[in-house]
């Protein structure tokens, strides 16, 4: 098989399927340059992921809606290197390249590269991101976005922004959001720095970088802090659709695994790698077309499918919230039980446990919030 795109996505599952015996390949521009993005998860998302591929394990979580909640739940950061060492198998033959086109015809599958080199695979599996090279291209229409500008702090000036920003996950504060709906999120990295981001969690058109970095430029201003060392830029889309049945098998961004109401899907393709690697093992008895077959089916089963529907009815909910009421609805899911917001963050198939903590805080709603979700 072949898989188009060394991300965390694609490299999950080439190494997954390397370790099942099947003949792998991972092709990329660039396969080995740096991850560069920070990645963060529950830890209880990821609950295989090894020692070596964790950067920090803060002591705490905190998250601030209009009052504070520490939530009894880990928070990682991720070792990018760790990560991928820990899916490195010397079996995966790593290919150096853009993947262009992928032609089927009677006797299987050619990938093309640009260039025009050629490569022969039983099954092609589409883990480019969100630029989906081989699943229809960049989304045709305006995605809703989530975008976020970071700056990395000495602990000593994350301080004066985050209680214990050594040791804190502050998964958001969103006091002082006006006049955009954006929060804080920091995480300590190790080796005494901290990663301070100012956030925009879900808008149609993404709220431009450059209204981020001068959002937080004002709350380092306030605080004392005079500069910052690397920044980071984030944008996630997060209503990329899911690719129709096709003879290619999408994976990790791709497939539209980005929860669309949080933006995460680190965890998640950790997750389906292996099962999505068993389905093509399992299925290529029955020749490639049905290894494919089995493999969409191991990605979207009716279960993760109707989930998806629900969190994409939650993004829309977020999508039209004021500064003032963003607040109020996140001081509401924080007050749930930790079981409660675990079902709808990281629960894929779990179709009661996420409708039931929907239900629940539309119960707990205000009238004014109350009206906004059922509009
Ligand atoms: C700064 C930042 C921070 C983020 N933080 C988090 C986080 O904390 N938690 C989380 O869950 N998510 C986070 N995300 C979302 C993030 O996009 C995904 O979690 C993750 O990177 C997706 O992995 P992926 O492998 O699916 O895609 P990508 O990481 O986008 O990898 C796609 C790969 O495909 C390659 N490629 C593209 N086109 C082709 C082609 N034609 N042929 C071959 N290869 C190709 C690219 O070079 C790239 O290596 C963050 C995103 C950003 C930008």
């Amino acid at each position: 098989m072949l898989i188009a795109g060394a991300g965390p996505a694609g490299w999950a599952l080439a190494g997954a399927c390397a370790r099942l015996g099947l003949d792998t390949a991972l092709a990329d521009p660039a396969p080995d340059a740096p991850w560069q993005a920070t990645y963060g998860l529950w830890a209880d998302e990821a609950p295989d992921l090894p020692a070596s591929a964790v950067a920090a394990a803060p002591a705490r979580t905190l998250a601030i809606a209009v009052s504070e909640y520490v939530i009894p739940r880990q928070y990682l950061v991720i070792d990018n290197n760790g990560l991928r060492d820990a899916f490195a198998d010397n079996r995966v033959e790593v290919v150096t390249g853009q993947v262009d086109q992928v032609v089927s015809g009677k006797l299987g599958t050619t990938v093309v590269f640009d260039g025009g080199r050629r490569m022969a695979a039983g099954v092609v599996v589409d883990a480019s991101g969100a630029g989906r090279a081989l699943s229809g291209g960049p989304a045709k229409r305006t995605t809703a976005e989530q975008h976020a500008v970071g700056v990395v702090l000495d602990v000593a000036d994350a301080e004066r922004l985050v209680p214990d920003a050594g040791h804190t996950a502050l998964f958001m504060d969103w006091r002082r959001p006006a006049p955009d709906p954006t929060f804080l999120y920091a995480l300590p990295l190790g080796g005494g720095r901290v990663l301070v981001e100012e956030t925009s969690l879900a808008r149609r058109p993404g709220l431009g970088h450059d209204v981020l970095a001068a959002r937080l430029k004002a709350r380092f201003a306030g605080a004392g802090i005079r500069s910052g060392g690397r920044t980071e830029r984030v944008r996630i889309p997060l209503d990329l659709p899911v690719p129709r049945n096709s003879a290619i098998v999408p994976f990790g961004v791709t497939a539209g695994l980005v929860h669309p109401a949080t933006g995460y899907s680190l965890a998640g393709s950790l997750r389906l790698a292996p099962l999505v690697a068993k389905a093509v093992a399992d299925g290529l008895a029955q020749g490639p077309s049905a290894a494919s077959g089995a493999a969409r089916r191991a990605l979207w089963g009716p279960r993760a499918r109707a989930v998806h529907t629900l969190r994409k009815r939650g993004l829309n909910a977020l999508l039209g919230m004021s500064c003032s009421e963003l607040p109020e609805f996140f001081e509401l899911f924080f007050a749930l039980p930790v079981e409660r917001q675990r079902a709808f963050t990281s629960g894929r198939e779990d179709l009661t446990g996420t409708a039931v903590t929907m239900a629940e805080i539309f119960r707990r709603s205000p009238g004014k919030l109350r009206k906004h979700l059922i509009r």
